[in-house]
């Protein structure tokens, strides 16, 4: 039985996996990313990956810091001529080795950089959460929508196996209809930098790592929420708390009858999510981490590791949206998928503060 439910378990997920590719892609074309904003995720996770990337390179560098962009130009071969201040930033629109612009600014910075992305002609890729508001997200879709360019979300767990895997498994009813789902992400947050700073950040936990948790209960279901009751838990006399929140549990209700039972937390560590059905559950954690993924299902009482082979979700997003600047497919992770976690943050923040269940219907 072991081996059964990991066999079926395993085809299922390749067969998934597959949809994600995008066929009659120009052989060896590869369209040129503009990274803007070197910090951690852009340096340390992002920019190492365009090596192993199919349809993408890296040819283009933004930063405020002329240092780190004569550390980087020099080690990714970035000619000068390619690597810009912010000041400088629209004359990207002058540069025909940019097609697409990355951008990985505090949340803040996101609508305004991608906005003149998108009018400097570009196609945009932008980091988690899209925005700090819903009307931003709006903002960013329209200016990509008009100037005809693709506007993607840095949603790298939609390209990761195990995730595409549970979505597979959970929708297809694998351990009986879907009846509970919990999700919980968090790290315990150091002072002092702008995630704890409202105005860089748009929020606390909720913007950064809570919305693994709530966008993980929407691709779980593949439904959308009819109903959301939250409640903040956090110590103002913390500094870090000053002005954004620490901890949120949520409940999202589901047009089936699921109940998402989500955590969002600052001050605790958190990475997984457990889908139960009827007959069993599926789950992960780490679940979206960088890398160590652990899945595990319980069906007919017996509980099961699942193993898939390695796969670098980095690269698969990357070339994703390249590919779909070349073909004209709509990328999974469009700006739309970000506007709807923005508009579910605004609706769990003021169930927070309202101390009642929203309902999104009416929202
Ligand atoms: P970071 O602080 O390490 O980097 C931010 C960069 O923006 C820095 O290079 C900084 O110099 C630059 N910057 C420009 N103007 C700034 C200003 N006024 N104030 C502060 N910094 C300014 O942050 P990060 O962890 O790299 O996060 C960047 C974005 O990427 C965020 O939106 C975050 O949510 C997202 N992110 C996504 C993932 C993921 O797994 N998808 C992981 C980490 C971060």
């Amino acid at each position: 039985m072991a081996a059964m439910t990991r066999r079926t378990a395993l085809a299922a997920g390749s067969a998934m996996f597959a949809s994600v590719a995008i066929a009659r892609i120009p052989p060896g074309r590869k369209l040129g990313y503009a990274m803007v904003g070197l910090g951690s995720y852009a340096t340390n996770q992002i920019m190492p990956q365009f090596k192993d990337c199919a349809s993408s390179k890296l040819v283009a560098l933004v930063s405020g810091t002329p240092e780190k962009l004569h550390r980087y130009g020099a080690q990714y071969g970035v000619p000068a001529k390619n690597r810009y201040a912010y000041a400088d930033f629209d004359r990207i629109r002058d540069n025909p080795d940019i097609d697409i612009v990355y951008v990985t600014l505090p949340n803040s910075m996101h609508r305004a950089y991608s906005v003149r992305a998108s009018q400097a002609g570009k196609h945009v890729m932008c980091e988690k959460p899209m925005a700090i508001s819903s009307a931003e997200c709006a903002e960013m879709i329209a200016a990509a929508q008009s100037a005809g360019k693709k506007l993607m979300i840095g949603y790298r767990s939609h390209f990761e196996p195990y995730n595409r895997h549970a979505i597979d498994l959970a929708r297809r009813g694998f351990v009986g209809r879907t009846k509970i789902i919990t999700a919980e992400h968090g790290f315990t947050a150091q002072p002092g930098q702008w995630r704890l700073d409202r105005a860089m950040s748009g929020g606390g936990s909720m913007m950064d790592i809570g919305i693994y948790s709530l966008n993980a209960a929407r691709y779980l279901t593949g439904e959308e929420p009819v109903a959301v009751t939250a409640i903040e838990s956090t110590d103002h006399s913390d500094p870090r708390f000053r002005s954004v929140e620490d901890r949120v549990d949520f409940i999202l209700r589901f047009p089936s009858g699921v109940l998402a039972n989500c955590v969002s937390s600052y001050s605790s560590g958190h990475n997984g999510y457990r889908v139960i059905g009827g007959e069993g559950w599926i789950d992960l954690e780490p679940a979206t981490s960088y890398e160590g993924q652990k899945m595990r299902i319980n069906k007919d009482g017996a509980t099961h590791p699942v193993v898939l082979p390695p796969f670098n979700m980095f690269v698969a997003q990357l070339d994703h949206l390249s590919q779909c600047a070349m073909t004209g497919a709509e990328p999974i992770v469009s700006g739309e998928e970000g506007l709807r976690d923005l508009v579910l943050i605004e609706a769990i923040y003021r169930s927070m503060r309202e101390g009642r269940t929203v309902d999104l219907a009416r929202a």
